[in-house]
């Protein structure tokens, strides 16, 4: 037994904002603080809702935490801010030392380690957040799986965590990724446009008993996805979503 405090609210809970750093031009990581020796109780994929009064209406959204599952004394989210959204735009602006009202954790599509030997990432733009939790608990935890990661975004700034999917290639040989952008720059060596079965053909482990997909983006490209990927011979229990 270990003694630590695993959380898990099912009524809004206050968490008091320590840090913020920038990750693309519309994106931010936002650190909370947890007592010392606490964590979320929670899997590699599951989120939390964010709880705001925005003109005076009480409104909800799920985020799922960026930082490592298991981390003690603090907890990440990462944001995209929408310039016509509610709670992203809540959220960013808010400053340093406020607290912000949080539930759940609540089960997402997560991960639980041996589901899988290979495992296919389809992300889109923010979709990228609950995969970067699942990558980032089975690569600092060796746990024996082969990772392919397909991230599409509109133009390279676009990229969330990208230094570290670069480190991840040169640290990880069991990690894959492949970059997909709709306005690459000139000179660009991934792929460009919308991600297409041959690119899913490509780029993912072929379909298997050991094999699954995380599939996250907006809501169209996770529809259209979603049938192109039983097309190309996945079962329903094989595409996981968020
Ligand atoms: C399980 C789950 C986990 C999530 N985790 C994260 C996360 O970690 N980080 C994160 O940034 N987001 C995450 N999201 C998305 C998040 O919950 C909100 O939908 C997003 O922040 C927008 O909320 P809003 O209140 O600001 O915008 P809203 O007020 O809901 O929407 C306003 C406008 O913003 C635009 N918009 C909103 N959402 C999207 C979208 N996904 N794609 C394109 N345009 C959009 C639309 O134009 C929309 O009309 C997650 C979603 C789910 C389902």
């Amino acid at each position: 037994m270990d003694n630590i405090t695993r959380i898990r609210t099912k009524t809004p809970a206050p968490y008091k904002l320590v840090a913020i750093e920038p990750d693309t031009h519309d994106t931010k990581m936002f650190r909370f603080e947890l007592p010392v020796a606490a964590t979320l109780d929670m899997l590699p994929g599951d989120f939390l809702y964010l709880h705001a009064a925005i003109n005076g209406k009480q409104i909800k959204r799920p985020y799922t935490p960026s930082s490592l599952v298991g981390t003690t004394g603090f907890f990440d989210l990462t944001v995209k801010r929408y310039e016509a959204g509610s709670v992203s735009k809540h959220l960013h602006d808010q400053r340093i030392g406020e607290t912000v009202l949080m539930s759940g954790p609540n089960n997402g599509g997560h991960w639980v380690d041996g589901m899988a030997k290979r495992v296919g990432f389809v992300a889109g733009g923010t979709g990228i957040t609950p995969m970067i939790s699942i990558i980032r608990w089975i690569l600092i935890n060796k746990i024996d799986a082969e990772l392919f990661l397909i991230f599409a975004n509109k133009t390279e700034s676009d990229i969330i965590f990208r230094q570290e999917w670069e480190r991840n290639l040169r640290d990880y040989s069991n990690f894959h990724c492949h970059h997909v952008l709709e306005q690459p720059p000139l000179g660009w060596s991934g792929d460009t446009g919308r991600v297409t079965s041959e690119i899913l053909r490509q780029h993912l482990p072929a379909p298997a008993p050991d094999t699954c997909l995380f599939l996250c983006g907006p809501p169209p490209m996770v529809d259209a996805l979603e049938s192109t990927l039983k097309e190309l011979g996945y079962s329903e229990q094989a595409i996981i979503l968020p």
